[in-house]
C-alpha cells in the first residue's frame, strides 16, 4: 500500500473493508443482489417504490426545458435556500438566514461529509448512537476521526442518559445525533435532548443532527435540536428532500445552522461536489412548500404500512415493537429460535422470498453481538408489495 493508506485502515478498522483492503461488498450490495437473483421481495433497501408529488416531478422537467442545467451558485440556488429557511421556521420553529445559515449539498450524505472532515482534526472524538446508519463510520474513519458510540437499548432502542455523560468529554468535537434514528425508527426524548446540548456545552462540542425523517413520525411531531435551550450557536441541522419526497436519487440535501459553521462546510464542500442538481434544487423548493396536508399525508400512509408490516412480522414469530418514525421496523428473531440474523438475512430470500437487513451492519464490528439476532425491515413499499411479503412472512413457520 501506499501512503495514502490512511483512509484504509482506518475503514479496515472501522469493518468496512475486507482484510486484503478491497472495498468489501457492503451487505446491502450483496442483499439486493441476493434479492434481485432470487425474486424475493427487497425491504432491505429503504427507498420507496412509489413517485413522489405529480408537482415536485413535474417542476423538474419544467426545470430542464426552461435552462437550469449548468452549475448552480456554491451554496444552492437563492430560491431553494429561502424554501428550506422557510420550511424550518414553519415546521420547527427554526429560523435561519437563508444567505448566511443555509447551504444546499449532494443529499444529507454530503453535508455530513464536509461537515465531519471541516470540524474533526486526526484524533478528535466524534461520538454517535449505536446501531448508526452506515454512513457515518466511513465518513469519521475518512476524517481520522475516532468513533465513540452510546448504545441505544432495545426493545425501544433509548439510550441511558449516564452512558450519554461517560461518552462525552473534553475529546468530543462532534456529537452526531440521529432523531428521528434509523436504522429503528426511534425519537429521543426531550430531556436526552437537552442533556445532549448541556454536554456539548460543558465540553465546548458541536452538535451536527441528521434529522432526514422529520416529516415521517407516527406518534409524536418531531423535535428539531437546535431549537432546544442553548442549542442554536452550536448545532448544524441536517436534511434532505429524498425521504420527504420519495427523491432518493435525486440527493438534494442541506446543512443549517450558525454562520461561521456554514462557512466552514461550505469551505469543504466547494471541494467533494462543488455544486450539484441544478434542475432538482427548484422542484425541491417546490416541495418544500406544499402545504400542510401533503405532510400530514405522508406521515399517514407511512404509518398504515408500519402497522401492517409490524402486524405480519408479529403473526411469522418476530419480536416487535413499533417504531416511533422513519422507513423501518427492527424486528427480533430471537423468539423464533433463529438467533444469528446475518445467517437468517441470507437465508431468508431462498427460503421465503423476503430480503431484509441485519441490524450488525448498523454496528461496530466488536459490537455487533448485541444485536445479533436483530433485523430490519422497510415498510416504505406499495401496499400491493406489502401484501405479497406479509403472504410470504406467513410461510417462514410452516
Ligand atoms: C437516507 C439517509 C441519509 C442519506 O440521505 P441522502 O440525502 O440520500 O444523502 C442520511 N441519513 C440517514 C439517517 C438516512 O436514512
Amino acid at each position: 500500500m501506499t501512503s495514502s493508506a490512511g483512509w484504509y485502515r482506518a475503514a479496515q478498522g472501522a469493518g468496512l473493508l475486507s482484510p486484503a483492503g478491497a472495498p468489501a461488498p457492503s451487505i446491502f450490495t450483496e442483499m439486493s443482489a441476493l434479492a434481485t437473483r432470487t425474486g424475493a421481495i427487497n425491504l432491505g433497501q429503504g427507498f420507496p417504490d412509489e413517485d413522489g408529488p405529480a408537482e415536485v416531478l413535474e417542476a423538474a422537467r419544467s426545470a430542464i426545458s426552461a435552462g437550469a442545467n449548468q452549475y448552480p451558485p456554491g451554496r444552492g440556488t437563492a430560491d431553494l435556500r429561502l424554501a428550506i429557511a422557510e420550511h424550518r421556521a414553519r415546521f420547527w420553529g427554526d429560523h435561519r438566514d437563508p444567505d448566511t445559515e443555509v447551504l444546499v449539498t449532494a443529499g444529507a450524505t454530503e453535508a455530513l461529509a464536509a461537515a465531519i472532515l471541516g470540524l474533526t482534526e486526526p484524533g478528535d472524538e466524534v461520538v454517535t448512537f449505536e446501531p448508526f446508519y452506515d454512513a457515518y463510520g466511513g465518513l469519521i474513519a475518512l476524517a481520522g476521526a475516532r468513533h465513540v458510540t452510546v448504545p441505544l437499548h432495545a426493545p425501544l432502542f433509548e439510550p441511558d442518559p449516564d452512558e450519554i455523560r461517560r461518552a462525552i468529554t473534553d475529546n468530543t468535537r462532534i456529537i452526531l445525533v440521529n432523531t428521528p434514528h434509523n436504522p429503528t425508527g426511534s425519537m429521543l426524548s426531550t430531556e436526552i435532548l437537552d442533556l445532549i446540548v448541556d454536554l456539548a456545552n460543558r465540553h465546548d462540542a458541536i452538535i451536527l443532527t441528521d434529522e432526514v425523517y422529520e416529516h415521517l413520525t407516527y406518534d409524536r411531531p418531531h423535535v428539531s435540536v437546535t431549537t432546544r435551550p442553548g442549542a442554536a450557536e452550536r448545532t448544524l441541522t441536517v436534511s434532505s428532500g429524498g425521504k420527504t419526497f420519495a427523491t432518493t436519487g435525486w440527493k438534494i440535501g442541506w446543512v443549517t445552522g450558525p454562520a461561521d459553521l456554514i462557512t466552514r462546510v461550505t469551505t469543504v464542500k466547494q471541494f467533494l461536489s462543488y455544486v450539484n442538481g441544478a434542475p432538482f434544487q427548484p422542484a425541491i423548493a417546490v416541495g418544500l412548500r406544499l402545504t400542510d396536508e401533503y405532510f400530514r399525508g405522508i406521515a399517514a400512509t407511512l404509518r398504515g404500512r408500519r402497522g401492517r408490516l409490524a402486524d405480519g412480522l408479529r403473526a411469522a414469530g418476530f419480536g416487535v415493537s413499533l417504531p416511533a418514525a422513519g422507513y423501518f421496523i427492527v424486528a427480533d428473531a430471537a423468539p423464533l429460535g433463529l438467533g444469528d440474523a446475518e445467517t437468517l438475512a441470507r437465508e431468508l430470500p431462498e427460503r421465503i422470498g423476503i430480503a431484509a437487513i441485519p441490524v450488525g451492519a448498523f454496528m461496530l464490528p466488536e459490537h455487533r453481538e448485541r444485536t445479533a439476532s436483530l433485523l430490519r425491515f422497510a415498510f416504505c413499499k406499495r401496499d400491493d408489495v406489502l401484501t405479497e411479503a406479509l403472504a410470504r412472512l406467513g410461510t417462514l413457520r410452516g
